[in-house]
């Protein structure tokens, strides 16, 4: 049986970062993915944007994760010439009674770290983006987009021109933890067994159920997971806006957003479906209610420019109805298996945190 130092399990933005962080520390590194290339599971379905840190608990692995991984991110796209904007974000309150909301949001945001916040009053959010609808808006300058694909690509190349190999069509059926390391069943073409010293689960939406098959770690140690849809409409036609627009938070998401992507092409969304199995169909009739949630903020949205987009899928904690739980970044403190780190739940703001994800994993395997 073939022995390595490292399985790091998925290849979406965390495992990249995690392997890249890995092989940058002269760790040899395989990288399992079960489907044919690197990148297509929820880091491909996302808004793509660059988040500030403006609404987790201050403390959270949310909060912390965020803010340093937005300042790593921002200086590893320049350094790496990986396409991105700090074009800005508007949250807007459409009515007198949520501009309470936006003050906390703005405490919030600068006990996290957030910087050069501002709340704005209507008129001078106009002058802005003059199509804007509000009674007040909170700035966040630093929140910017980023081209999620060529972030992979330019993690996976590091990873690579540091030893690291990226093993495709490779999907981890199961394994156990043995005496010394793991041994992994991985499933795929020619199936095999893999010895392995460390096991870094990033399978995203696929984390508990590789958690859950691995004899010797107790089903304890496995949370449930939750799957929140988020469909997407994408405007025919140029948006008339500059910088990101957002409404108050709604439960289970941020919600109808409008966010814009290198290009300048607007989607609006992602809105929050619970569902009981992955399916990424975006259903036109959803597209009634986003005509409302954006006329709050932009009332010339005009009839018919709407058009379904695609949809990803968030791996939640916990289902409707209960609060919004934190990133789990499980290691052997908590589960008591040496040489093991399951990630779960890592739902939005992991694109921006990914550099600082992976910067955790190294911490813990010391631990
Ligand atoms: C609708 C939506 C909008 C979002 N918007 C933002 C945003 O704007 N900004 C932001 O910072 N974050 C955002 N996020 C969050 C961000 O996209 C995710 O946190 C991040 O992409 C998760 O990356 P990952 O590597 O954990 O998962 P994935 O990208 O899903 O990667 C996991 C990989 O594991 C593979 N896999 C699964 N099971 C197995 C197995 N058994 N064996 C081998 N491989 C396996 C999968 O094929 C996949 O490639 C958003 C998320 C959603 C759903």
């Amino acid at each position: 049986m073939e022995r390595i130092g490292c399985a790091v399990i998925g290849a979406g933005v965390v495992g990249l970062a995690v392997a890249r962080a890995l092989a940058l520390a002269g760790r040899e590194v395989l990288i399992l993915e079960a489907a044919d290339d690197f990148g297509t599971g929820i880091s491909a379905r996302n808004s793509e944007v660059i988040h500030a840190g403006l609404y987790y608990p201050p403390g959270s692995l949310k909060a912390l994760c965020c803010a340093e991984g937005r300042r790593v991110l921002y200086a590893y796209c320049e350094e790496r010439g990986i396409a991105h904007r700090r074009c800005g974000k508007l949250i807007v309150a459409a009515t007198e009674d949520q501009r309470g909301e936006l003050e906390s949001i703005a405490a919030r945001g600068r006990a996290n770290g957030a910087e050069n916040l501002r709340l704005l009053t209507a008129a001078e959010a106009q002058a802005l983006e003059p199509e804007l609808s509000c009674v007040a808006a909170l700035l966040s300058p630093d929140t910017g987009i980023v081209d999620s694909h060529g972030l992979m690509l330019a993690l996976l190349g590091d990873a690579e021109n540091h030893g690291a190999i990226l093993a495709l069509r490779s999907p981890v059926r199961g394994g156990e933890v043995a005496d010394a390391g793991f041994i992994l069943d991985i499933g795929g073409d020619t199936p095999m067994q893999l010895a392995t010293d460390v096991v870094v689960n990033c399978a995203g939406l696929g984390a508990q159920a590789v958690a859950g098959a691995l004899r010797g770690l107790a089903p304890e140690h496995v949370p449930p997971l939750h799957l929140a849809k988020g469909n997407y409409f994408t405007l025919a036609g140029r948006a008339p806006f500059s910088r990101l627009v957002y409404p108050v938070p709604e439960p289970g998401g941020l919600g109808v957003h409008l966010t814009l992507d290198l290009g300048g092409q607007a989607r609006f969304g992602p809105d929050v479906e619970w569902i009981a199995e992955e399916d990424y169909r975006v259903a036109p009739a959803r597209g009634d209610a986003f005509y409302g949630a954006i006329r709050r903020y932009w009332p010339r949205l005009p009839d018919g420019a709407l058009q379904p987009g695609y949809a990803g899928i968030r791996p939640k904690l916990g289902g409707p109805g209960s609060a919004a739980a934190d990133f789990r970044i499980d290691g052997p403190a908590q589960h008591g298996v040496a040489g093991l780190v399951n990630f779960f739940g890592i739902e939005s703001p992991g694109l921006t945190s990914a550099l600082a994800l992976a910067e955790r994993v190294g911490e813990l395997l010391h631990a």
